[in-house]
């Protein structure tokens, strides 16, 4: 008799292996953490499950991947709205940025994290820059562990305030941003719960050494690295104007276009660009409301997707899209592609559904461990409950998941073997609506809320 922590029955699973595979009545067998057992219905005489969940009507899929958050921008949704980069960088999320709180980087990482869990990701990734306090980065880790989210903590740097307002306190020497870095390694994290990343945050805030450093420990330590690149034209400019070339040719120079590397946003690629991408096993982090938001324009996937790049789906932090919901992400690249193409076949639901599963875990060196339901994977598994109004009749579980869904039809979330979320209740014991008014009384508190009903 075979023995499991929880067995999953009477599912429809989209497996999303590579040969697309999908079980009409299936179940899934976890054991401690991972799945053992995913194939036809078993039946109760023949295993020992210490839970069972009767996944009747539903589709189990893997848990979606988001590889670019900034969880402190959970607190500024709206503000800075309809301006460009710089400015709305200098209007709403600088001046926050260079005084959060402790409390306030708790109160917007459980926001961030809660609503993710609540539209089915399970793989969640800070891009952390707010380095003027140490601590901010313990708070942010604190408490997306405590969601029970699959944590990868970004802790990024600034060593050069250049032309851009980048605010003093931010500005470290790179060597203090490894130091740091070895230390948030040192937090203990089992199952894989926990990797820390580094990289530099933006072009113009980084030097030439500032690169070559990090890039060095990257290589050498195995860490991997992440940088926003190309996200507006300010990153071509700049470059040309301080190293006399663009900032992808500059990066391949000095060695840092590796498969280590998750290059975020990449808007602006020429065709040589995308290739040499391409060639250095780079992946790329696709923003799409974050660079509508801003205006930024919109990346060009589809010949990424052609040159052979492994494009995975981000959410970006919600001062850029107003939420940290990837379904919403996802229906939004199916749709921009084919219009900017002039092209209904330029991107398909299937494309997106794998580039917020799979995508996201090949991004992250994981693509062993996650990205669909096989045995020996981790067991981040979300329960997908089609029979909702703006979702029913589905048709196709690929299409409904791309066109229609929305986070009520995440019925339950598992993250590592356990049921974090489950129609509406989060297994961490925070309740969303106490959340909610301890957000609004926070940030009333301290000043920060510019419209208030009450
Ligand atoms: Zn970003």
């Amino acid at each position: 008799m075979k023995d499991f922590d929880l067995v999953i029955d009477n599912a429809a699973i989209l497996t999303m292996d590579v040969n697309e595979t999908i079980i009409k009545n299936g179940s899934i067998g976890v054991k401690n953490g991972a799945i053992s057992f995913v194939g036809k219905q078993i039946s109760d005489t023949c295993c020992h499950a210490k839970k069972h969940i009767d996944a009747q009507g539903m589709i189990a899929l893997p848990g979606f991947v988001n590889t670019h958050v900034h969880c402190f921008q959970s607190l500024l949704k709206g503000l800075g709205a309809d301006r460009p980069l710089i400015s709305w960088l200098n209007s709403s999320v600088q001046p926050f940025g260079v005084r959060v709180t402790h409390r306030q980087q708790e109160l917007a990482t459980l926001v961030a994290c809660l609503e993710a869990l609540k539209s089915g990701c399970t793989t969640f990734c800070e891009f952390f820059y707010t380095n003027q306090d140490p601590e901010l980065a313990d708070v942010c880790i604190e408490s997306m562990q405590k969601t029970g989210i699959r944590s990868i903590f970004m802790r990024t740097f600034q060593d050069y305030g250049g032309e851009y307002n980048v605010p003093d306190c931010y500005i470290e020497p790179v060597e203090k941003a490894i130091e740091e870095v070895e230390r948030l390694r040192k937090i203990p994290c089992s199952d894989d719960m926990l990797s820390i990343w580094t990289g530099p945050d933006v072009t113009w805030a980084t030097t030439l050494s500032g690169y070559r450093t990090i890039l060095e420990y990257c290589l050498d330590q195995k860490v991997r690295y992440t940088m926003h690149l190309n996200e507006t034209l300010e990153d071509n400019d700049m470059c040309r104007r301080n190293y006399g070339r663009n900032i992808v040719d500059l990066l391949d120079e000095i060695g840092f276009l590796t498969d280590q590397f998750l290059a975020v946003h990449c808007v602006h690629l020429t065709q040589d660009e995308i290739r040499l991408l391409a060639k250095r096993g780079v992946s790329i982090s696709h923003n799409p409301a974050a660079n509508l938001y801003l205006g930024s324009g919109i990346a060009p996937i589809p010949a990424c997707f052609q040159a052979g790049i492994n494009v995975s789906l981000g959410t970006d932090g919600a001062a850029s899209n107003n939420t940290t919901d990837m379904l919403d992400t996802m229906r939004l690249t199916a749709l921009i592609h084919k219009g900017v193409c002039h092209d209904a076949t330029a991107m398909s639901a299937e494309k997106v559904v794998r580039m917020a599963t799979m995508g996201g875990a090949k991004a992250l060196g994981m693509g062993k461990m996650l990205g669909s339901l096989e045995v020996g994977k981790k067991a981040d598994i979300i329960l997908f409950d089609p029979e909702q109004i703006r979702s029913v009749p589905m048709h196709d579980p690929i299409t409904t998941l791309a066109y229609s869904a929305s986070a009520e039809n995440i019925d339950t979330t598992i993250v590592n073997g356990e049921v974090v979320y489950r129609k509406g209740i989060f297994s961490c014991g925070i309740d969303e609506e106490q959340l909610n008014r301890q957000v609004m009384s926070e940030l009333q508190k301290s000043g920060m809320l510019h419209c208030s009903l009450s």
